[in-house]
């Protein structure tokens, strides 16, 4: 927070991020400084209650909630990034997503006060939230419910499985590259639109999940965005579906 205000003062940009898992990064860098919220990993637990900081893992969190007994992350046990990172995205999977589970999220403002915002005062919908680009969350409490230990471990072990079996996991990439349309999925448009495993530069539609792009090698952010207009006009062509980005470019 000091960071962000003597930046603010000096008239430096600053870019947060949180674990940087659904980021594409342009090639020249960012002008100014790049804050990670690594260092935010307070966390206490109550009852049925956890009370969190920013910068904490959110896969660890889904598992330490499993293991009490806590129902309400079983989705995200694969999903790589941090707390803050989640909320701000309103990561979700297998009909999951971290709104439901939102009881309040402290945040920084640009005008550089905290407040803590009630659920009531938050708008969600499909990975988004009505702070993101407002505000910096630094913090948030999140309710479970009670459930089944085992079942609830069980459910993550085969969301992992699921997970290993279709997504690249072996190779770098930024999770999903578009989001799904309504009712119907970005991956099996762009496989339909023959885009599995072509290539850009080192930059490649996976051969395992056509919504993921992976770094081959030497990928260059620009060669991502190549692939990406590529296939969104491609895909608009052929079906009429405009694709709209997931992946955050900064
Ligand atoms: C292999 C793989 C699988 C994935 N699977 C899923 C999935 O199933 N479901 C899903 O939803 N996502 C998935 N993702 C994407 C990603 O993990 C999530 O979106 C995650 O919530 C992003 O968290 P992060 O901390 O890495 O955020 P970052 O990538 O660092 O940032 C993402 C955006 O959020 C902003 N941001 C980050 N932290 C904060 C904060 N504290 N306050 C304000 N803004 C902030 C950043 O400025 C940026 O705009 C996957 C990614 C990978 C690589």
């Amino acid at each position: 927070m000091i960071a962000w205000q003597r930046a603010q003062q000096a008239k430096i940009p600053a870019w947060l991020i949180g674990r940087g898992s659904n980021l594409l990064i342009a090639d020249e860098g960012l002008p100014g400084i790049v804050l990670m919220t690594t260092a935010l990993r307070a966390i206490q637990w109550g009852e049925y209650r956890v009370q969190v900081e920013a910068g904490y893992s959110l896969a660890r969190l889904a598992q330490e909630a499993g293991e009490r007994g806590w129902s309400g992350l079983e989705f995200a046990r694969g999903i790589p990034g941090s707390v803050g990172g989640a909320v701000i995205m309103n990561a979700g999977a297998y009909g999951g997503e971290m709104a439901p589970l939102i009881r309040n999220v402290t945040a920084l403002r640009a005008d550089g006060t905290l407040k803590k915002f009630e659920r009531s005062e938050l708008e969600f919908a499909y990975r988004s939230c009505s702070l993101r680009g407002q505000a910096w969350v630094l913090e948030t409490q999140l309710e479970f419910s009670a459930g089944d230990r085992e079942q609830i471990l069980n459910i993550m072990k085969e969301n992992l499985s699921r997970r290993t079996t279709y997504q690249p996991l072996e190779k770098p990439n930024a999770g999903s590259v578009f989001r799904n349309p309504p009712g119907d999925s970005a991956g099996r448009l762009i496989e339909a639109a023959g885009w599995k495993g072509k290539s850009i530069g080192g930059a490649q539609v996976s051969t395992k999940h056509a919504n993921f792009i992976v770094n081959t090698g030497n990928a260059k952010a620009k060669d991502v965005l190549a692939l990406m207009e590529d296939i969104q006009r491609d895909v608009q062509v052929k079906f009429g579906v405009t694709l709209q980005t997931e992946v955050a470019y900064l």
